[in-house]
């Protein structure tokens, strides 16, 4: 069975709420939300599952986007083809990034933004970051390339950030030539 999850639209002011810090232990209800985010997002990912249940695929999914204004968000990354790892990330920092920027070939794309937006969001290509998984172990990684966008997207929503208010709206492609393609 699959389960489909309320995710908010970009027009949802939730998703401009302030997200506060998330303490431990969770309860049981978080973890399972947690885990049933994770859940959608590889389902998402995987052709056939994803037509039958009409799911635009997606990598990542924070908190605000199912109405918990909240500090946390999972990822389900296809690390090689058909093998995915899951991230539940809480509470995250960033301690280092890259000089080097990148951005996505082609855009960004967002569960709560259901439009085709023009534009390249600049993004570092290597982050490192420290955060706390679901039992409230602390955590550390060194993300990169699409890893690492994915990571700052999601951090962006914990701070009511959405991709399309870091497209510059005269010039949407600006400083290309400074940016790798992704
Ligand atoms: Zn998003």
């Amino acid at each position: 069975m699959i389960k489909h999850l309320n995710i908010l639209d970009e027009k949802d002011k939730i998703l401009r709420n302030k997200n506060e810090i998330v303490t431990f232990p969770l309860d049981k209800k978080e973890k399972k939300l947690m885990y049933d985010m994770l859940k959608y997002l590889h389902n998402s990912q995987i052709e056939e599952i994803a037509e039958k249940y009409n799911l635009r695929p997606g990598m990542g999914l924070a908190g605000p986007q199912v109405g918990i204004n909240k500090r946390f968000f999972v990822i389900c990354h296809e690390e090689q083809e058909k093998v995915f790892k899951n991230y539940i990330v809480i509470n995250p920092t960033i301690i280092s990034h890259s000089e080097e920027k990148i951005y996505v070939d082609g855009g960004e794309g967002c569960l709560s933004v259901n439009r085709d937006v023009e534009g390249i969001i600049p993004r570092y290509a290597r982050i490192t970051i420290s955060y706390f998984d679901e039992l409230g172990n602390p955590k550390k990684i060194r993300a990169r390339e699409e890893l690492a966008v994915t990571f700052q997207h999601e951090i962006d929503h914990l701070n009511g950030i959405l991709f399309t208010d870091r497209i510059d709206k005269d010039e949407p492609y600006k400083d290309i030539e400074n940016m790798r393609p992704l």
